[in-house]
């Protein structure tokens, strides 16, 4: 029985060896293995500062390289030497211009190697790059303005920012730049802003200004607002102030930031409407839109003369516009808002129906365009 069970287990541990043996590295030596090939090894192009590899099989089991047909090949075989012209171009640097204190750089690439390659990827050199110093080409920057006023010019200063080149634009004299005290007298020129009296006036709660209650005991049709009233500033137009009045013209100074909704409800009269400032214009605060009293009168005028432009000289320094500044001015033809204008209101310019331009500068959206309503 013993002997019969050694035989068993001999037969047994033969079958194995016999099935293992098939399925070993054909023909190889004891200790051989079946060589896993896995997937080709991509060929590593040489560069001009590296060696490559060619495509190739690796068995991790035994450490053996094999070409692309899976014959034995050495790793050294499979080596690509480097390659002097095969540069690797690092990402594209955009032309730096020169300005009158820095020279500046054409476009250009960069290898590993150290070389230079300009944009068409020839070899050059960081000298034949340079752009040389270019003395009139300044960074110009705004330093310093004093307004003109309506005696004496005023200037703007601008600057480099690399050098100290700097130059003065003077400012003519404006005509109109007068700035009135509380008694609505120039500080400048010394002349009175002459408005229509007896108009009624209500003190604001804070009693620091007023506000326009109504006509009061004026007949004129013409009215023209002061800038201060008993020594306090105008700075709104009251609710109903000039509802339902013949009102042909009303004059509307800078102290002015507020219009009530229904102060110039039904003056279907009204055909002007003055300012002297735009910027002033553009920062009050309607009520509604038909608190702008250019929904009756359809024209404005600027010191004036009828408003048919909107220039970005004429904004300059104005941030906001505020909602329904022009809605209504038919007078309008064209407006250019410059980028210091940030913020725009809702239908600044509707029913502007001559209006045919409105020029959005930088910074500023379609959608920005949408919101004013161009027509
Ligand atoms: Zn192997
Ligand atoms: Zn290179
Ligand atoms: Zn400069
Ligand atoms: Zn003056």
């Amino acid at each position: 029985m013993k002997k019969k069970l050694v035989i068993v287990l001999l037969a047994l541990l033969s079958v194995v060896c016999l099935s293992f043996g098939l399925a070993a590295c054909g023909g190889e030596e004891e200790g051989s293995h079946t060589h896993e090939y896995g997937e080709l090894v991509k060929e590593v192009p040489a560069t001009c500062t590296t060696k490559g590899m060619q495509a190739h099989y690796y068995c991790a089991g035994c450490g053996q390289y094999f070409n692309e047909d899976k014959e034995e090949i050495s790793e050294a075989d499979l080596i690509i030497q480097i390659d002097s012209t095969a540069h690797t171009y690092d990402e594209y640097v955009n032309e730096v211009p020169a300005t009158c204190s820095k020279t500046g750089m054409q476009a250009y690439y960069h290898c590993a190697c150290g070389k230079y390659f300009d944009e068409d990827k020839k070899e050059t050199s960081i000298e034949m790059l340079t752009i040389p110093i270019d003395k009139n080409a300044h960074n110009i920057i705004h330093i310093g303005a004093k307004s003109a006023t309506c005696i004496s010019k005023g200037w703007n200063e601008y600057a480099c920012e690399f050098c100290d080149y700097s130059t003065i634009v003077e400012i003519e004299i404006d005509p109109y730049a007068h700035s009135y005290n509380s008694n609505n007298i120039c500080i400048y020129c010394n002349s009175a802003w002459s408005y229509t009296k007896n108009l009624q006036y209500e003190l604001n709660p804070n009693n620091s200004s007023y506000y326009v209650k109504g006509i009061g005991l004026s007949t004129d049709e013409n009215i023209i607002l002061p800038y201060y009233y008993e020594g306090l500033p105008v700075i709104a137009i009251g609710d109903s102030a000039f509802k339902d009045t013949s009102l042909k013209s009303i004059t509307i100074p800078e102290s002015v930031t507020s219009i009530d909704s229904s102060a110039f409800e039904d003056c279907t009269s009204l055909t002007g409407v003055y300012i002297t400032d735009i910027a002033a214009w553009c920062n009050i605060e309607f009520g509604g839109y038909t608190a702008n009293p250019l929904y009756y009168a359809h024209n404005l005028y600027l010191n004036n003369k009828p408003v048919t432009e909107i220039t970005a000289d004429m904004l300059q320094g104005v941030t906001k516009i505020k909602d329904y500044a022009f809605s209504g001015c038919t007078s309008l033809e064209s407006a250019t808002i410059p980028d210091s204008v940030t913020s725009i209101g809702r239908v600044v310019f509707n029913e502007c129906t001559s209006l045919t331009s409105v020029e959005l500068k930088n910074g500023q959206s379609p959608k920005t365009a949408a919101k004013i309503n161009v027509q």
